[in-house]
């Protein structure tokens, strides 16, 4: 039995995974799970998967967490240190990075340190730290298991083929809920409104940050690190019903893809029980009820996250943890309504700028990531009272 570690287990990612382990019955098993501060959830998931480690990364939940499981026999731990205890421990095959932002760093990274196999579904990881991660996973001979859809969609489409046939990597946006919409009404978007998402169910950040684009700009990063790709050589094309999932063009001028539901278990299965396949009971695509797709070229006037996305990656060093951290605040502020929709991008645009003027670090490691992305978060609010009084 493969045993797993899901740090993030809460989360929606994190959820869907157990939903995984329950359809693979018995092959893979619960070690240890982790959650921000969710007790209510985690302390039933204790209950229906039985780990042996449960750990939560908000200290102040800590007393409420061990008083929900008392009598329970297993190990509860708490904080970054508790996350890398379980992303290490020895008994673990398997971890699944989940965490929601910068958070899920220093446990994957160690976790690859100690020479776990790690599903990644925490973009942050490769955007802030791509670099470490790689150098890391690179000395090891299986490889880093993407579960966005798009990145596992582009490695099953290269399964098989010489890394030098490899032309660029396409990867599809479905455009979110204003592709058609003007730039003058982006400005007077309601969060409500940037929350319904046509295609896919997921977390308030990343939906969100479909709508805008980041999220797109956030995983081409991604893409150049898993790939090892110039930025060149990865383009972006809107595909409003999100059944290819992404693309693989090759030297002779075939293009290969994946196709499949917008369910997020199917990546995540492939991840778990990678290289092998396996039956499941998820909703399957019918090809003829999908009626006419289409693929377009993404609109820069109106999606600047994206272009704001291809600078940082290009510019390296520390630029996307600016980029990253900047957008997770200015997002966090219009989700609280401090903000307007399209002042998500201008704030990032002005923190970018600033980090710029400062002078970049070219190969942070893990501290000054860290101090970085702590830096932009205040620069953000700073930006708000100076910028948008
Ligand atoms: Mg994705």
């Amino acid at each position: 039995m493969k045993k797993i570690a899901v740090l993030g287990a809460t989360g929606s990612i994190g959820r869907q995974t157990l939903e995984v382990v329950d359809q693979l019955q018995g092959e893979v098993g619960v070690f240890a799970l982790s959650a921000h501060g969710n007790v209510d959830l985690l302390a039933e998931q204790v209950d229906k998967y039985h780990p042996q480690v449960v750990a939560i990364s908000d200290q102040s939940k800590l007393p409420l967490l061990r008083r929900r499981l008392s009598g329970w026999p297993g190990r509860v731990l708490s904080g970054e240190q508790g996350l890398v205890e379980i992303a290490t421990a020895p008994e673990v095959d398997l971890i699944v990075s989940a965490v929601v932002g910068v958070a899920g760093l220093v446990p994957t990274y160690a976790a690859l340190q100690a020479g776990k196999q790690v599903a990644l579904a925490n973009k942050e990881t490769l955007v802030a730290g791509g670099h470490l991660i790689m150098a890391e996973a690179n000395k090891r001979n299986s490889p880093l298991l993407p579960v966005d859809s798009e990145h596992s969609a582009v490695f099953q489409s290269l399964m098989g083929q010489d890394p030098t046939a490899l032309k660029k990597i396409i990867l599809t946006a479905s455009g979110g809920p204003f592709l058609r919409s003007s730039l003058a009404e982006m400005e007077k978007v309601t969060p409500e409104a940037a929350l319904a998402h046509p295609t896919w169910r997921m977390g308030e950040k990343i939906t969100i940050d479909s709508a805008t684009l980041m999220n797109k700009g956030l995983e081409v990063i991604e893409a150049h690190w898993l790939f090892g790709l110039d930025y060149d050589r990865i383009e972006v094309v809107i595909h409003p019903q999100s059944v290819v999932h992404s693309l693989v063009e090759l030297v002779d001028g075939s293009i290969l893809a994946q196709l499949g539901p917008a369910d997020m278990r199917l990546p995540i299965q492939f991840a778990l029980t990678y290289p092998e396949r396996r039956v499941n009971t998820f909703s399957r695509l019918d090809l003829t009820s999908v009626g006419e797709i289409g693929f377009y070229p993404p609109d820069p006037q109106r999606f600047l996250s994206l272009q704001l996305a291809y600078a940082a990656g290009r510019t390296g060093g520390s630029m996307p943890t600016v980029l990253n951290a900047a957008n997770e605040e200015a997002v966090r502020l219009f989700l609280g309504r401090r903000i307007g929709f399209t002042d998500i991008w201008r704030i990032v645009e002005v923190v970018m700028g600033e980090h710029d003027k400062q002078g970049l670090d070219q190969a942070p490691d893990l501290e000054a990531i860290i101090a970085i992305d702590q830096w932009a978060r205040s620069a953000v609010k700073s930006c708000v009272r100076k910028v948008l009084k």
